[in-house]
């Protein structure tokens, strides 16, 4: 825990470690919440918008009301920014979390009855250098026996607190020495447990439908570099044959933008690694970003 940072929480701006919340609040009792991360690069946030858009679409999805504005919430951040920046560091990447739960549990148990919503926003430091090592290197994948939850039970495209889907898929890579790659109940490729995948197959890339995933913002961001780039892009359906047959792989979040994939359960892509298209991502990423990985990798 850092002993300088500040935190916002429930209408305070408090050092980390004097943050503190009931047992009792709906976060912690059901995991009854949504949430964002905004990467902070350098000290400049990168698409705070889009995180708060998509923030916005989550709350309504779960039928929460925040009772605060999307303007007022950009505005604390950037408060909490100018406060955090003289502690953030040179070359730094931070996590930025808003975290929104329904609140208070009442006796009941019930979630109408509970409130009013807790807000929680903070700053999470990114290992710069394990993450350079990544980007360079390429990560590994596996295939893991949980299955992404189909939207009908629960939505892939809201960013919910209640992650043991994800965590379990998180939890057997680990087992394997890898990340995850996550199949929806019909087999085809959906996402990692913190991020969307891409291949890159006879030069066009591929990506599953949103309606099977979380609507990435660097994914988004992929979209509009690819347009501008001229790299063809389609969201479709696909499987581990499609794979097999693929020149590039590659992960999208945001605190790590794109991260090549060497390896997925055994199959190698065709092209090295990262390839000629993961390159150009990479490379307009450091443009929009103004972070470039590659400086902070280990000798
Ligand atoms: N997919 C899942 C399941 C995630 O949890 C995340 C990020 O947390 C992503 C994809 C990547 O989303 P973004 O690019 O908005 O970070």
């Amino acid at each position: 825990m850092s002993q300088e940072l500040y935190c916002y929480l429930n209408g305070k701006i408090v050092k980390e470690g004097e943050a503190a919340l009931s047992p009792f609040d709906r976060g912690f009792l059901w995991g009854d919440g949504v949430y964002e991360i905004t990467p902070c690069f350098n000290g400049r946030l990168y698409r705070l918008k889009d995180h708060l858009d998509r923030l916005y679409r989550s709350l309504c999805y779960v039928r929460i009301d925040l009772r605060m504005g999307q303007e007022e919430i950009e505005k604390l951040t950037h408060d909490l920014l100018q406060m955090n920046l003289p502690h953030l560091g040179e070359g730094s990447v931070y996590r930025v979390g808003h975290w929104v739960t329904r609140g208070m549990d009442t006796p009941s148990m019930l979630a109408r009855a509970a409130g009013p919503p807790t807000l929680f926003v903070f700053w999470r430091p990114v290992a710069v250098e394990a993450a350079a090592k990544s980007l360079a290197e390429g990560v590994r994948l596996s295939i893991v026996p949980t299955r992404r939850v189909p939207p009908p039970c629960l939505e892939t495209r809201a960013k919910v607190t209640s992650k043991l889907n994800q965590i379990l898929a998180e939890i057997e890579a680990d087992a394997m020495n890898s990340l995850s790659l996550m199949l929806d109940i019909y087999g085809n490729v959906a996402e990692n447990s913190t991020a969307n995948f891409f291949i890159v197959r006879q030069g066009v890339l591929w990506t599953p439908p949103a309606q099977n995933v979380l609507e990435g913002i660097t994914r988004k961001v992929v979209f509009e570099i690819s347009s501008r780039l001229k790299i063809p892009l389609e969201e479709r359906p696909f499987t581990l044959y499609d794979i097999a047959q693929s020149e590039e792989f590659f992960l999208t979040s945001s605190a790590t933008c794109v991260t090549p994939v060497r390896e997925v359960q055994g199959i190698r892509p065709s092209s090295p690694v990262p390839g000629p298209i993961t390159k150009r991502l990479m490379a307009a990423f450091v443009e929009e970003t103004g972070f470039d990985f590659s400086k902070y990798r280990p000798r």
